[in-house]
């Protein structure tokens, strides 16, 4: 049984104007996020906000969309300024924000530490509107007088755990200072720890504070399971789990519209019945998707959240989470689709090392652990399709009338015995369809290193040997396959491989190291240490 009720929303709703919405659905989100759905009106409203909100809930368009709204186009003046932990944040950020400010013709610009300083200078001087600044950077420029902040409306500080937990605070205070009294400050953190309520105390006005959870969830009976990939693995880690689980009939979720088309195209490429639903689609399309799919012309069906919702989908056998949902809530209502009416049903949810943090809530809110399923090998698939050919075979030798067959092979069963015939007739059969490769190992989710960022360091009696042996015993990983380590004083920094990297912050936040329990999470990886240029 699910008992929650799924809100629903567009974001003209939340006070958007057109120009803004028109960006964000062509960015291919069909509608708001719980945490948009929140901050969005307050941040319109001038409300300053503490956030608390994880990555992978659609927290950077929360604060970019009223951001950019809040922008006076005609003046040529930082009116808007990001700061955020570590380069690939920041250059993540300003992307967002320059796709959702299209069409209103924002300018924006990334300013991090390692990049030569006269392109950020030229840049400036042209008169950009929203800056997204790494914390040090932000501050050199301000002081060399090259950043002006006297315009600046609303001041974003994201994943403000990190930025502290890096040693950012003197720059963020000093930065804040520069910034005229009454701007507006939305403080986004993953966890509210007393130093950011400090922070937030000292510099927010009367804040409306958001915390992103959920009530507990009723969960169906329904196998719940989990593949980690990374992102490029994850087309192929897909078809694979098809091959190998041969769905009766499957519902693959997926984030945007786009998704949605992409990868219906590419399935019906690789000749699976695939039928394409999203909220991009008319009724009449909609309705034929549906059709199509409940008599069994398609046995997989892809579908956005939205699309999905309301619609007579029939009972499925298979909810396949592509993309796993931002909203916790939204992960029960989509396995809701199956195990209908007593009937079995198994939901599989992709996640990859980012998402880590995600997989926990739905697990936490629904109080289920979800089952590491390994990525099918092309061994495995193999001995499934013999495995599929031996009981359809063993089907037909028990129901099928075979005299007009066996007739057919008179000759060659006298001259070769019944038993190589058949061999020979199911090599046929099988080579039939004999696409797959002979390497028989298990496809990388994605090769290379994945850089953790663990919340201790040396001033709490972290060192290398322990860090190393806290991931070789708790996640069972060989010691040569980690590295490299650094230490800091309140942090540190270990590479893992990137297939590994969720069942190492698992291992990590469970058992600890030398017994105690740390914050993990995969590293945004930028300035490979923190910027400490002109610190008091
Ligand atoms: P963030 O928490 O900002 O890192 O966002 C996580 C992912 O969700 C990003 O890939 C966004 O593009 C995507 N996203 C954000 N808002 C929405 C939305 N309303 N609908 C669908 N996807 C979204």
């Amino acid at each position: 049984m699910v008992t929650t009720e799924q809100q629903t929303g567009s974001f003209s709703d939340l006070g958007l104007q057109p120009d803004v919405v028109r960006a964000a659905e062509e960015v291919g989100y069909e509608e708001p996020t719980p945490v948009q759905r929140q901050a969005i009106p307050l941040l319109l409203e001038g409300r300053d906000v503490l956030v608390q909100s994880q990555t992978g809930t659609g927290k950077t368009a929360a604060f970019a969309l009223p951001m950019i709204q809040r922008v006076d186009p005609e003046e040529r003046a930082v009116q808007g300024l990001v700061l955020a932990p570590t380069r690939e944040l920041a250059v993540q950020v300003a992307e967002t924000v320059h796709k959702l400010g299209k069409y209103r013709h924002i300018s924006d610009l990334p300013i991090y530490g390692g990049q030569p300083y006269d392109r950020q200078l030229r840049a400036l001087k042209r008169g950009v509107q929203i800056v997204v600044g790494t914390p040090g950077r932000v501050m050199d420029h301000i002081r060399r007088g090259t950043l002006n902040l006297d315009a600046v409306r609303m001041v974003v500080l994201d994943e403000a755990d990190q930025m502290l937990d890096m040693g950012f605070i003197e720059d963020i205070e000093f930065i804040l200072d520069e910034t005229p009294k009454d701007r507006q400050i939305a403080l986004f953190s993953a966890t509210i720890p007393p130093r950011i309520r400090g922070l937030a105390k000292r510099y927010l006005h009367d804040p409306a504070t958001i915390s992103i959870t959920s009530e507990r969830l009723t969960v169906p009976e329904v196998k719940q399971e989990y593949v980690e990939t990374g992102r490029d693995g994850k087309l192929e880690a897909l078809t694979r789990i098809l091959d190998m689980e041969l769905p009766e009939s499957a519902i693959i979720f997926v984030r945007t519209k786009r998704e949605a088309d992409e990868l219906g195209e590419t399935l019906v490429g690789r000749g699976y019945g695939a039928e394409v639903i999203h909220g991009d689609l008319g009724q009449a399309q909609r309705e034929r998707a549906i059709a199509g799919f409940r008599d069994g012309r398609a046995d997989i069906l892809v579908a956005t959240e939205v699309a999905s919702r309301g619609l007579d989908i029939p009972d499925v056998s298979h909810v396949l989470n592509y993309d796993i949902p931002l909203d916790p809530e939204a992960y029960v209502h989509r396995i809701g689709r199956t195990a209908r009416a007593g009937k079995s049903g198994t939901a599989i949810t992709f996640v990859t090392p980012r998402e880590w943090g995600l997989l926990k809530t739905i697990e936490r809110l629904t109080r289920v652990k979800l089952e590491r399923i390994p990525i099918p090998t092309n061994a495995d698939i193999r001995e499934r399709r013999v495995q599929v050919l031996r009981d359809a075979l063993c089907h037909t030798l028990e129901n099928e009338e075979l005299e007009r067959y066996a007739s057919m092979l008179d000759g060659l069963t006298d001259q070769y015995g019944a038993g190589a015939v058949a061999a020979a007739a199911v090599k046929l059969l099988l080579d039939e369809e004999a696409d797959l490769p002979e390497d028989d190992v298990e496809p990388e989710p994605e090769p290379g290193a994945e850089r953790l960022f663990i919340r201790a360091g040396r001033k709490q009696g972290v060192s290398a040997r322990d860090l190393v042996g806290a991931i070789a015993n708790g996640a069972g990983i060989p010691g040569k396959d980690i590295g490299p380590v650094d230490i800091y004083d309140n942090f540190s920094f270990v590479g893992v491989p990137r297939r590994d990297a969720g069942r190492v912050i698992d291992a990590l936040t469970r058992s600890g190291i030398r017994g105690r329990s740390v914050p993990v999470k995969v590293a945004v990886p930028e300035e490979k240490r923190p910027q400490r240029t002109g610190r008091r």
